[in-house]
C-alpha cells in the first residue's frame, strides 16, 4: 500500500495537472468553426448538424443519371445514355449555401470549404451507395489554361479529402484536350453535340468512378465515359457534389 508522503502527494499533483493540461489542449483542438454558421464546437464532420440538415439533399433521384425526381426510378428522360452501364450518385440540389459554397471554393480557394463539400459526398455515398469499392477513382480533369487560371482542379481536391480507403484510388488519368469554357454557352443539346474529348492516359481497370464537382448537362460525363469505355472500363458510376437544374447549364 502507497503511503501518502509528500513526495507521493507533489507527483500525484504534478501528473494531474499534466493530464487536465493535455485535456484542455485536446478540447482547444477539437473545437472548429462550423464554416456555414460559423458556431464554434467539437464536430464529427466539418459542418455542424444544423447545418447539414438544411443543405437541399437530393433524395429521390434517377438511379441511373441522379437527376432528382419525385420518386426513385431506374431511368429517365434525362439519361445521357440508354444503356445502362453506369449509375450516377450527386448529392446536393446546386442551389442556395451550396452555390456559395462553390463560390468560395473555385474564387478563394476556401479549404475548409472545399473539405466539408468533400464529406457531404462521402455522407452521401455511404448512405445510398450499394456497390462495391471501386478500382479507381478518376478526376474530371482541367485544362492547361484553368489550372493555371484557378491553380487547382476541383474535383481532384475533392478527392484528396475522401476517406482514406477511397481517396488512395486517384488516378488522374483521364486528359482534357480543349477549353471548358468553348462549350461554357451552348445549350444542352449543342453540348452533347460538341466532341468535345477526353483521352486516356493509363491502364483502365473494370470497375472505375469518375468525380466532378457540379453536373448540369451530362454532356462532359457523356464525353468521359465513352473515353473510359472506350479503353475497356466495364462498370462505370459518377460521384458529383452538386446537379443543377437543366435550365440551368453555366457549369460543365
Ligand atoms: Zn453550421
Ligand atoms: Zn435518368
Amino acid at each position: 500500500m502507497l503511503i501518502p508522503n509528500r513526495r507521493n502527494v507533489n507527483l500525484a499533483v504534478k501528473f494531474g495537472l499534466h493530464w487536465l493540461n493535455r485535456q484542455y489542449f485536446q478540447l482547444l483542438s477539437d473545437l472548429q468553426n462550423c464554416p456555414l454558421c460559423l458556431t464554434l464546437s467539437i464536430l464529427e464532420h466539418p459542418i455542424c448538424v444544423y447545418c447539414l440538415n438544411d443543405l437541399p439533399w437530393i433524395t429521390r433521384a434517377c438511379r441511373q443519371c441522379g437527376y432528382p425526381h419525385d420518386h426513385a426510378i431506374d431511368s429517365c428522360e434525362h439519361c445521357f445514355d440508354t444503356q445502362n452501364v453506369f449509375s450516377c450518385f450527386s448529392a446536393l440540389a446546386y442551389q442556395d449555401a451550396v452555390k456559395w459554397m462553390f463560390y468560395r471554393v473555385k474564387k478563394h480557394r476556401d479549404e475548409p470549404i472545399a473539405r466539408a463539400l468533400s464529406d457531404v459526398l462521402a455522407i452521401y455515398l455511404s448512405q445510398r451507395r450499394l456497390h462495391p469499392i471501386p478500382d479507381a477513382i478518376i478526376p474530371i480533369p482541367t485544362t492547361k489554361q484553368q489550372r493555371r487560371k484557378r491553380g487547382f482542379n476541383l474535383p481532384e481536391l475533392l478527392i484528396q479529402y475522401l476517406p482514406a480507403n477511397l481517396k488512395h484510388l486517384y488516378r488522374p488519368i483521364l486528359k482534357s484536350h480543349k477549353p471548358n469554357a468553348e462549350v461554357k454557352h451552348l445549350s444542352r443539346a449543342q453540348r452533347i453535340a460538341t466532341n468535345h474529348r477526353f483521352s486516356v492516359s493509363g491502364p483502365v481497370p473494370r470497375h472505375v468512378v469518375i468525380v466532378d464537382d457540379v453536373i448540369t448537362t451530362g454532356a462532359t460525363m457523356m464525353a468521359a465515359i465513352g473515353a473510359l469505355k472506350a479503353h475497356g472500363a466495364e462498370c462505370i458510376e459518377i460521384w458529383s457534389v452538386a446537379r443543377t437544374p437543366l435550365s440551368h447549364s453555366h457549369e460543365n
